[in-house]
Order: structure tokens, then C-alpha cells, then sequence
């Protein structure tokens, strides 16, 4: 039903309004004063405001230029009621954005007409925009989808093409057929492509696009996943001897030889294989198995394949011991936070950062995130370790405008699992209570996997951060095997397209198409892009291009520790 937020003082045109507008059965709420109409608007995001302009506390222009500066409430419509019809009253309304005018005493008639007016307007720019992003969906969807060397489903598509696989053979599933993942990689690909050069091994991956399909034509799915790796998601077979059958010959036949432009060339692969439901049931979890066991066979002689055992969880040993250490990290003091900087293409200098989170362990040195944030998470320590990483960066935020940033951005990554502690909300407000600083200039990130698990849920999560005046930034772009129409879905300021896809962006022409498509995508969603590990200055001319806002990269500076970060923002250093 439409909601129509009334904000009058006088009780007799109030009720006045209610009796006419009820008889069209729209939803109406009511507000005596501008203080409250305010509130209400920012609660209930009704679909049109009317609103008096002579009122006590607040008077109507305030309430509608308070409006103005919250997104959310930017665009409602807004009627204004005046008694007294003054050209100057006209005009600040106007120049403030109100949408029209009555005047009282009104009609019902008149009323009506001008609610629905600014309703068909409001429907009608609606539309057109939805229409105009919904074909610049279309026509990247399938340049996003597919690699265009060789002519085969991508990456993106891989998670997709797993569900409706996993759909479509349950009943086999059940009984008791398997469905395998097979993660191909050539041998040596980095050394055949300096001594063939790019042009040529992009001709040799199409022909081994080509044999791969020709191979298994019904027996599977084949998706290229970059550089040197396919996914093949093989159709339920009865038994892993089967399995093991079709990947020898597989392999036998990708060894035969290659004509590339009058050169001859051989090649070796290995193939790790990861079975579903046994290994997993979920497409990640599935390709992280079948990527380990991929690595045991790279170390094995050419043309091995192996499969995804238990066993290859350990470092068993090793990780017990780091779990008892990380237990007292905290109290030990020895977390320390590097800041990596971020960079406008636009003014080529530094606008934030984002924290990173080290370990400084007493006998391994510093341990990398990537290996103690999963076992956190596991132990149950990820809130802690959450919690002392935003106090921190509050805290460093805070000294750093007493140092004159006054804008200084800083980014802060959260786990998924920081979201389902019932005090998890309340551990971000006490610490920006605590150093008093502005939720404006902080951007949580969360990755694009934690956010697709459960979009509902992350529609309310991401709103009651909004609400906090959080900015939301999309991490790791494009690893997630997601959709783009999760970004229409939630209110992300930004989103950093993950490091695979900016590698050797300039001659890597599926990275090229894909990074392009999604800055394209972010930008007619009005959301800004970062790109994370840019390394080279090629890679940087290509995204300045193609109109990237951010980046962050070793090409500009590694994670610094404090004091080294401090130093390149004296500096005032900047790109050339
Ligand atoms: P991330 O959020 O994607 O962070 C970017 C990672 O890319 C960082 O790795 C950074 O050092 C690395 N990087 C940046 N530029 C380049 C480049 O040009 N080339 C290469 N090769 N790498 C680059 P780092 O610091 O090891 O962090 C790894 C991950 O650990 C982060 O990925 C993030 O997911 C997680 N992490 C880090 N700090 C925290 C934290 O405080 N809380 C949580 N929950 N996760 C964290
Ligand atoms: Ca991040
Ligand atoms: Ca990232």
C-alpha cells in the first residue's frame, strides 16, 4: 500500500486530510510537529511526504532540507502546505527540492489530484530507471559470464551452474551417484606463455577449450576459471572408477600435440578431483577441496590427478599449537594493525586506508591473516579479536584528525560470524562513542560470499548499519561466483573488485572484459569502485580508463605499519 507521511501542526487540517485521504485507502502516518515527521520519514520511508510549512520546533523548509542530505529520504516527494501563497516561500521551497505546492484552504480534489501526480511522476522515474539498469545488466550478464578466449562459462558462472546442476540430479545423488569436480591445470603455463608469448598461448587455452568440450560433450560442464585452471563439473557417475577413467583419458588426449600457428606444442595437466555430497555439498567448499588436492598432484610427476583426502587438513599439529597461542594473542598485546593506503585516480592522492590485521607471534614472527582469521573464526575468537581491531582503527581514526586528515577514510574487515553476536552491534557504537568519531568516514567491507549465504538476512544486517551512518563496501569481488543483482538488492557504497580479476589486466582479455563490466555495473548503480592489488603501472593505465575511482596496490605502497604509514602521509606523496 502507499505510504503517505503527513506532517501538519494543525490538529484540525490534520484530520481533515486523514478523513479524504482514508477514503483512498492509503496508508497514512501523522506527525504534529517537524521534529517528528523528520524521524518518521527516516523510519518508515514513506512513498510521499506532505508537509505544512509553518510550524513550531522545526518549520517545513528545515524538514525538507534535512531530508535532502540523507540518501534514503533524498528522493521521496515532497508537497508542501502553505497558507499563505508568498512568491518567496515558492522559491525557497523550490530551490530546496520540494516537488509542488497547495495551498490551504484545498479541495479534496485538489489534494488528491496533486498526491496522484507526484505518485505517477515518482513511478515513472522509478521505471525508467529500473528498465535502464536492467539492460545494462543484460548486456554485461553475458560479458561477465563468459570468458571470451576461450569461448567457455567463466568463474562467475561456476556457482550458478553447480546449483542448477546439484537441482537438477538429486534423485541420482540419492542414490548414491556422485557428482565430481575436477580442477584442471596445465602444467608449466607461466613458463609456455614466456617462451610462446600471449597471443599464442591464448590460442593454445581456445584449443584446449575445444578438445575438453569435444571430449566430454554430455558428460559434464567445463568452465575456464583463468590463467591456467578449468573447472569441470562432471554429471553423476555410479562410481569413482568411472571417474578415474574418463580423467585418464581426458588427460591422454590433452597430451597430444598442438598446432599453434605452424609451432608445435605439448602439454601436461594435473587434475585434483573433490566429490559432492562426500567432500561438500556447496560450490566453494567443493572447489577449495578439489584446489587442494589439485596442489598435492602439481607436486607429483605430469599428468597425475588426486584426490581430495581429510589428511591434507593438516599442518594438524601446527595448527593445535597456534590455536592454544591465539588464545592469548589479545592479552599479549600482540595484535598490530598495518594500514594499506588507497588511492583517488581522480586527485592521485592518499584518501584513506584500509587496516589489516597482522600477528605478531613471539616465536613465527608475523603470521599472515589468511591463516589465523579461519582458525578464530572457529575457535569462536573472531569477536574479540573483531572487537579489539575497530576499537583500534577508532582509536587511530580519532588521533588522526587531531593530526589534521580530517577526512582520513579507514576501512575495516568484518567476518561474518561478527554479525550474529547479539552485542554486536553495541561493541561498534561504544567504540565510536568512545573516541568520538564519525561513522561517515568508516567503511565496514564484508565479502561477497558472506553476504550471498543468506540475502535476507543481509538486507537487515546492512540496513541497521546504514542506519548508523556506516559506509558498506563489497569485498573481493568477484570470488563469490555471485550475481550483480545482489548489488541492486543492498545499499553498498562500494565495491573492490578482488586482485584475480586485476592481474595483467592490459593483456589478459577476459580480466580486462570482466573488470570493465563491473565498474560499468557499480557505476549505473551509483556505487564506487576500488581496485585491490594493482601492481603495475599498465595495470594502472587500464583502469584509469576505464574510469576506476580507487585503487589499492603494492604498485602505490604495501601494508605499513603505523609509523611507516604515518611517514607516506606526511609525505603528501601521490601518483604521477
Ligand atoms: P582483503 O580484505 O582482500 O585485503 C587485501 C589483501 O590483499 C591484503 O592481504 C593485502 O596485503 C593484499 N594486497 C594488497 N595489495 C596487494 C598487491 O598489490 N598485490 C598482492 N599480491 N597483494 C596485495 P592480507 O593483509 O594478508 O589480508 C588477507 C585477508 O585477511 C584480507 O583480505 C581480509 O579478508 C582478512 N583480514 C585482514 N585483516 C582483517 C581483520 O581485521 N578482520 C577480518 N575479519 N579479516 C581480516
Ligand atoms: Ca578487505
Ligand atoms: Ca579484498
Amino acid at each position: 500500500m502507499t505510504k503517505i507521511l503527513v506532517i501538519e501542526d494543525d490538529p484540525q487540517i490534520r484530520d481533515n486530510i486523514q478523513d479524504i485521504l482514508e477514503l483512498e485507502s492509503f496508508d497514512l502516518i501523522l506527525a504534529e510537529n517537524g521534529s517528528i515527521g523528520l524521524q518518521q520519514a527516516q523510519s518508515e520511508l514513506p512513498d510521499l511526504i506532505i508537509c505544512d510549512i509553518m510550524m513550531p520546533e522545526m518549520n517545513g523548509f528545515e524538514v525538507l532540507a534535512a531530508l535532502r542530505q540523507v540518501e534514503q529520504t533524498a528522493d521521496i516527494p515532497l508537497i508542501f502546505l502553505t497558507a499563505k501563497a508568498d512568491r518567496t516561500d515558492f522559491r525557497q521551497g523550490m530551490e530546496l527540492g520540494a516537488d509542488d505546492y497547495l495551498t490551504k484552504p484545498f479541495t479534496p480534489k485538489e489534494l488528491r489530484q496533486a498526491i496522484v501526480t507526484r505518485l505517477q511522476k515518482k513511478a515513472q522515474i522509478e521505471t525508467k530507471y529500473t528498465t535502464q539498469v536492467q539492460q545494462i545488466s543484460q548486456q554485461l550478464n553475458l560479458q561477465l559470464y563468459h570468458d571470451q578466449t576461450t569461448n567457455l562459462p567463466n568463474r562467475l558462472a561456476l556457482r550458478k551452474k553447480f546449483n542448477s546442476l546439484w537441482q537438477h540430479y538429486q534423485s541420482e545423488v540419492e542414490k548414491n551417484y556422485i557428482i565430481s569436480i575436477l580442477c584442471l591445470s596445465l602444467d608449466r603455463f607461466s613458463q609456455m606463455q614466456s617462451y610462446l608469448g600471449y597471443e599464442k598461448s591464448d590460442l593454445l587455452l581456445k584449443q584446449v577449450a575445444q578438445r575438453l568440450k569435444a571430449l566430454l560433450q554430455t558428460q559434464g560442464e567445463i568452465i575456464y576459471l583463468g590463467a591456467a585452471d578449468f573447472a569441470i563439473l562432471l554429471f553423476p557417475l555410479s562410481s569413482k572408477q568411472l571417474v578415474f577413467n574418463t580423467i585418464k583419458k581426458l588427460q591422454t588426449q590433452l597430451g597430444q600435440l598442438y598446432q599453434i600457428k605452424g609451432q608445435e606444442v605439448f602439454i601436461s595437466t594435473s587434475i585434483g578431483i573433490s566429490f559432492a555430497p562426500q567432500d561438500g555439498t556447496e560450490i566453494e567448499k567443493l572447489l577449495t577441496n578439489g584446489k587442494k588436492a589439485l596442489h598435492k598432484a602439481q607436486q607429483n610427476v605430469s599428468d597425475h590427478y588426486e584426490v581430495y583426502r581429510g589428511i591434507f587438513e593438516i599442518g594438524i599439529a601446527r595448527q593445535l599449537s597456534l590455536e592454544n597461542d591465539l588464545h592469548c594473542a589479545i592479552e599479549r598485546n600482540q595484535f598490530e594493525l598495518y594500514y594499506q593506503p588507497i588511492i583517488s585516480l581522480k586527485t592521485r592522492k592518499i584518501i584513506g586506508c584500509e587496516a589489516l590485521l597482522r600477528w605478531n607471534h613471539p616465536v613465527r614472527s608475523t603470521i599472515p591473516p589468511s591463516i589465523f582469521i579461519p582458525i578464530a573464526e572457529e575457535l569462536g575468537l573472531i569477536n574479540d579479536i573483531g572487537n579489539w581491531v575497530f576499537r583500534q582503527a577508532c582509536r587511530q581514526l580519532k588521533k588522526w584528525q587531531e593530526k589534521g586528515f580530517i577526512n582520513h577514510k579507514l576501512s575495516v574487515n568484518l567476518s561474518a560470524l561478527q554479525f550474529h553476536q547479539p552485542d554486536f552491534r553495541q561493541n561498534l557504537i561504544s567504540a565510536l562513542v568512545e573516541y568520538s568519531v564519525n561513522p561517515k568516514q568508516i567503511e565496514l567491507e564484508l565479502t561477497e560470499t558472506q553476504v550471498i549465504k543468506d540475502i535476507e538476512i543481509a538486507k537487515k544486517q546492512l540496513k541497521s548499519l546504514k542506519v548508523l551512518d556506516f559506509k558498506i563496501a563489497i569485498d573481493d569481488f568477484g570470488t563469490g561466483y555471485s550475481s550483480l543483482q545482489y548489488l541492486q538488492q543492498l545499499p553498498f557504497d562500494t565495491l573492490k573488485i578482488d586482485r584475480v580479476f586485476i592481474q595483467n589486466l592490459d593483456n589478459n582479455q577476459s580480466n580486462a572484459a570482466i573488470a570493465e563490466a563491473i565498474i560499468k555495473i557499480a557505476h549505473s548503480l551509483n556505487i564506487q569502485v576500488v581496485a585491490e592489488g594493482v601492481e603495475t603501472p599498465e595495470e594502472l593505465k587500464f583502469l584509469e580508463q576505464h574510469q576506476c575511482d580507487l585503487i589499492q596496490g603494492y604498485l602505490f605502497s604495501r601494508p605499513l605499519p603505523l609509523a611507516g604509514f604515518e611517514t607516506l602521509l606526511h609525505s603528501c606523496q601521490h601518483l604521477p
